[in-house]
């Protein structure tokens, strides 16, 4: 074998410094004749490689066997992690790592990042499923992750994929890729409702233990219960997280706490979409019958998932209570009371962050009232893009551009009205309120464009590159991949992936196959 090529970052045990209760070491499964469809150069920084010269490195063997799981390099240090969680709404026991492998874990100096292939071939937690992942959905995963990052969403990342011409089946026959994941951590709240289930509070204990002192320090730093105020952070970042979603109108799809982040990071692209027409109950996943993930059910049901997550942390703050023996009753309800005030601030912040998002995307600075002095504003607008299904990436990128003193240059966003009245009406609502504040056109423009993206990734730009890549066209992956990570510039050249979706595009549908 020749030698490894060397690689830019240093590797520290991480998650494997748990102990085999947590996973299970493994080597991914090879696949035939690896090829690069597509590597990150943003991504690709974060764990040291130059921007400029990554993309003809990855396509040397020795990345692509590294990073398709043909090659077990001797800086990684491969596992699978067990996790359980609820799936829509019920509880579903053990899951676990199914085709996802932690190669390694990348000590960089902002902090660990691991490394992880998804695809990478069968593991103890694949159960009836074949451990691998296809082209189509690893395109769409390794777009959006960094899609979403350009956007100033939190996420996991996104480094690379390379593909192989192994069938996979799925509805019909497609091939096999594997994306390459990284993230801080891919813990979940499955993880911990994991060892609650079992009842194994000790390991539930190690691995709280191990996400405070990696990751939230300051719970343990502030006295009082570090497992308490982690429920009270992650509730924070959960919050923030979705009303982020809400803004640039991200429907994730599979909401289930094996898909929810300890680090308030969006994880695990599946059957996601972005908003194309505005429809407040959209369900971007065709698997979801009820609509139980609809966009507008995003917030609660992350308030949910908190507690599920509650309830699995609620053992560690009753062991440590010495009351607990002498009234177990009274304990458990102080306990649960515990668990009641660690997530109320969810609703709070979440409304915080979501009237700083919307006020952002108006333009509007706060008038010094309440914080929710624009609701009704906001709820008027809602209504009319609902009514009208107005396209809610258009309308706020030509709102930018109206003026607030008259309706002259109106046009391009009332163009998207089917009733013109109804944009009319809340029109004059707006600008009464642009007058209030004494907005300047060109200020409140700028502003607005730099938080009102122009490139998301719809459904039909993924579908694009998708169909060209089956054909080992991947130049549409890289062309797009570069579009999506400057949201918000106007880049004349791109002009028609920032337009409405054409018709084939209504008959897309996204599931939980993958
Ligand atoms: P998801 O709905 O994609 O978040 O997956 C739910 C669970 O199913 C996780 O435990 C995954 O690892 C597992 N899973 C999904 N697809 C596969 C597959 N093709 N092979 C093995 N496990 C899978
Ligand atoms: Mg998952």
């Amino acid at each position: 074998m020749p030698p490894e090529s060397p690689v830019p970052f240093r590797t520290a045990p991480g998650f494997a410094a748990l102990g085999e209760r947590f996973f299970t070491r493994l080597q991914p499964t090879p696949l035939p004749s690896p090829y690069l469809v597509s590597v990150a150069p943003a991504a690709a920084a974060l764990l040291g490689w130059s921007p400029q010269t990554i993309g003809a490195e990855a396509s040397q063997p020795d990345f692509l066997d590294t990073f398709i799981g043909n090659r077990v390099p001797d800086w990684a240090d491969p596992l699978a992690t067990v996790y359980s969680g609820h799936q829509f709404g019920v509880w579903a026991g053990q899951l676990g790592d199914g085709r996802a492998i932690r190669l390694a874990e990348a000590e960089r100096d902002d902090g660990p990042w691991e490394i992880q292939l998804k695809g990478g071939g069968l593991t103890p937690y694949s159960r009836m499923a074949d451990g691998r992942a296809v082209l189509r959905s690893s395109i769409r995963e390794y777009l959006c992750s960094e899609a979403m990052y350009a956007l100033g969403v939190p996420t996991t990342r996104a480094l690379a994929i390379v593909g192989s011409d192994a069938p996979v089946r799925r509805e019909t026959i497609e091939t096999a890729a594997v994306v390459t994941r990284l993230a801080p951590s891919f813990i979940r709240f499955g993880h911990f409702e994991h060892f609650a289930a079992r009842e194994d509070h000790a390991a539930l204990r190690e691995l709280a233990d191990f996400v405070i002192d990696r990751f939230y320090p300051a719970c343990r730093d502030a006295g009082g219960n570090p497992y308490q105020a982690l429920l009270r952070e992650v509730s924070l970042r959960t919050a923030d997280m979705v009303a982020h979603w809400q803004a640039v109108g991200f429907c994730h799809g599979v909401m289930n706490t094996d898909n929810m982040s300890i680090l308030g990071l969006t994880i695990d692209y599946g059957p996601f979409g972005f908003l194309d027409a505005f429809d407040a109950n959209h369900i971007c996943n065709h698997s979801d019958q009820q609509g139980r993930y609809a966009y507008s059910q995003q917030p609660q049901v992350a308030f949910w998932n908190l507690h599920c997550l509650a309830q699995a942390l609620l053992p560690l703050w009753r062991d440590t209570d010495a009351a607990d023996a002498a009234d177990p009753e009274a304990a458990k309800e102080a306990a649960v009371a515990a668990a009641r005030e660690a997530l109320d601030p969810f609703r709070d912040r979440y409304a915080a962050a979501f009237f700083r998002h919307y006020r952002a995307k108006l333009g509007l600075r706060p008038l010094g009232g309440q914080e929710n002095e624009d609701e009704a504003l906001l709820t008027n607008l809602f209504r009319v893009l609902h009514a009208n299904r107005v396209d809610y990436t258009l309308f706020w990128r030509n709102l930018a551009r109206i003026s607030g003193k008259d309706a002259s240059a109106d046009a391009p966003v009332r163009d998207l009205f089917l009733d013109r009245a109804a944009w009319d009406a809340w029109a004059a609502e707006y600008r009464a309120r642009l007058q209030a504040e004494q907005s300047d056109d060109a200020t409140r423009a700028a502003g607005m464009l730099a938080v009102n993206p122009k490139y998301i990734l719809r459904n039909h730009l993924a579908e694009t590159a998708i169909r060209a890549a089956r054909d080992k066209d991947f130049s549409e992956v890289d062309r797009l991949l570069a579009v999506l990570s400057r949201p918000f510039d106007e880049q004349p050249e791109a002009e028609a992936y920032a337009a409405l979706p054409p018709d084939w595009a209504s008959g897309l549908e996204v599931s939980c196959s993958s």
